[in-house]
């Protein structure tokens, strides 16, 4: 059967670009929205300078022209984005987008060979950049062929390379009548037209960039399935700020982008829905817990999105009892599973907060579900929610890929106006995602309950097989997490002579515990008492810290990598 959304279908424009609908049309704009007394912006949370949306629309207009006139900028251009989250990053992105342009945003934290990677499959023209990834950038345009006159500096100076300020002088010179006209699509077209290249999440084989913006215990890998960049189109990104805002409660809040701004839920919740509601965002350029606790504290935060490492530490880090929280309203969570255990401890530590789950990922350019206003409650919070407005979704059986009905589960299929164009040059791997009829094969596997509720429970990929039956990593993961000497850990199948495969723990423990055999052998006979017999843990191996994704997502690959050595095994 197919699942559809409860609430009622959004209306998106058909004509706009991103361009015209955050700043030049008049029934979305927050421009003409809002006196410009009450006009919000982005904010640094580390310097507190500030733009507020007006501003950014004048810089991004007087860059596009100093782009497009002085480099040639234009229709289909990719710019790669090596940056950690800053005020100026919005400003550089809606310049390449009113000129036409494909937005590509990557961790600046990339090696050459990485980041050579990005330029290639990307297809990109220019780059912007940070000048603490100058040299690597540098040696990665020379690899594929970039003239370093078409890199640019978001913020700071460096000779040979024009920054974004002296640009932005350039096309300012030039005066009102002299800009360059933004660009615009042909009515019915808003879905035909890139203007962002993502990465899908461990898909390119350079998940190991983890930028330096990010805390060490952060991502969850959702085992690496396709290969290369996302397209998503001006209609994608416009459709899931509509959905989002039909979810949401009309009230002005305060975000903090404490996730990196080239991940989708960053691009999406950071750079675009703060647009479309009018709401304040502080930008952390790097996250410390410190930094992060801080920031809430002096910038009255409103709303937290995080991803599940976070949550651990906001759950087990001492520091967070020594700033006020209290601003805090909602938490949002998505991008990885996010354990009962964890979820009760959060409720204990903020228990004056609503809280909502999100599931979705780049190809559906961020949201399938969430929990709208009325489900704000950690009650709630073992559900990934329920379907976003326009959108629609189909569980079928992973052998026979027959229809599912409630609670069965199999893979979700996913249907709607934020489902991407497909991915950039590769028409195979689109055809096979993208299916014939539209429906988006997630590649994950979960269940829709009675009342509509998703219930994400892992990914294909990574169910492990005991003796033929399934085991969901996430299942492990989430009930060790609960035990209190666990800080984080991944669970992976490692080869069983008698049941083919067998899950292995890999654990880190929290400050306080020294790994010991007792406790190896405390934590095997714990997950023995919870659950049934082909689940128990084979071993369990402890290291210092599980290596994750940009996104959130443990990085199995390395840690099967890291199994051969086999340094800590009880
Ligand atoms: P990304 O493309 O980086 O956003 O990753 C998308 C993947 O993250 C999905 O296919 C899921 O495997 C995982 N994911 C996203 N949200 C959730 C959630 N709420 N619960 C469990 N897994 C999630």
């Amino acid at each position: 059967m197919v699942f559809k959304s409860k609430y009622p279908d959004i209306a998106y424009p058909t004509d706009l670009t991103v361009w015209e609908w955050a700043f030049e049309d008049k029934r979305y704009s927050p421009i003409f929205r809002n006196p410009p007394s009450k006009l919000a912006g982005f904010s640094n949370a580390v310097t507190g300078e500030r733009l507020d949306f007006l501003q950014v629309k004048e810089h991004a207009t007087y860059l596009c022209t100093a782009l497009a006139s002085q480099y040639g900028l234009g229709r289909d251009d990719t710019v790669s984005l090596f940056s950690q989250n800053s005020i100026w990053y919005p400003v550089a992105m809606f310049a390449v987008l009113r000129a036409g342009g494909r937005v590509n945003g990557a961790s600046p934290s990339h090696t050459v060979d990485e980041m050579a990677n990005a330029l290639k499959t990307a297809d990109t023209k220019f780059i912007i950049t940070v000048p603490q990834s100058i040299d690597t950038a540098l040696a990665a345009a020379r690899k594929v062929g970039i003239p370093a006159e078409r890199i640019f500096l978001l913020e700071g100076e460096l000779q040979g390379h024009a920054s974004m300020l002296q640009l932005i002088e350039v096309g300012r010179s030039r005066g009102e009548g002299g800009q360059t006209p933004f660009f615009r699509i042909a009515r019915g077209q808003t879905n035909d037209v890139c203007g962002y290249l993502n990465f899908s999440s461990g898909t390119t084989g350079l998940p190991k960039a983890v930028s330096s913006i990010l805390p060490v215990a952060y991502q969850r890998d959702s085992a690496a399935k396709r290969e290369g960049q996302v397209m998503l189109s001006h209609r994608n990104v416009i459709a899931q700020c509509l959905q989002l805002g039909s979810a949401s409660e009309p009230k002005r809040r305060r975000f903090l982008a404490c996730l990196p701004l080239f991940h989708i839920s960053g691009l999406v919740r950071f750079l675009h829905w703060p647009i479309a509601s009018n709401d304040e965002c502080v930008m952390l350029p790097q996250f410390t817990i410190k930094s992060f606790l801080k920031a809430i504290e002096q910038f009255k935060i409103t709303d937290l999105a995080l991803v599940p490492s976070i949550v651990n530490r906001l759950v087990n880090d001492p520091l967070v009892a020594k700033y006020d929280l209290t601003s805090v309203k909602l938490i949002a969570c998505g991008a990885a599973p996010l354990g009962e255990e964890v979820i009760k401890l959060l409720e204990k530590k903020l228990p004056w907060t609503g809280f909502r789950q999100s599931y979705g990922m780049t190809e559906s350019c961020c949201c399938l579900t969430t929990h709208p206003p009325e489900f704000y409650s950690y009650k709630y919070a073992d559900s990934g929610g329920v379907l976003l407005a326009s959108t629609v979704i189909k569980i079928v059986d992973l052998d026979s890929g027959k229809e599912l009905g409630p609670n069965e589960t199999g893979e979700i299929l996913a249907k709607g106006p934020q489902i991407a164009m497909g991915y950039l040059a590769n028409q195979k791997e689109t055809a096979e995602t993208f299916g014939a009829d539209g429906f988006l094969h997630t590649g994950d596997i979960g269940c829709v309950d009675h009342k509509g509720f998703i219930h994400i429970v892992d990914r294909i990929k990574e169910m492990i097989k005991v003796k033929g039956q399934q085991v969901a990593p996430a299942d492990l993961e989430q009930l060790l997490l609960g035990h209190p000497a666990v800080e984080d850990c991944a669970v992976l199948g490692i080869p069983d002579d008698r049941s083919s495969e067998r899950p292995k723990a890999f654990v880190v423990l929290k400050q306080t515990v020294s790994p010991n055999p007792k406790i190896a052998k405390e934590l095997l006979q714990y997950v023995k008492d919870r659950k049934i017999r082909y689940k128990w843990l084979k071993e369990i191996e402890f290291i210092s810290e599980v290596p994750k994704s940009p996104s959130g997502k443990i990085l199995r690959r390395v840690l099967r990598g890291k199994r051969a050595k086999e340094d800590t095994l009880f």
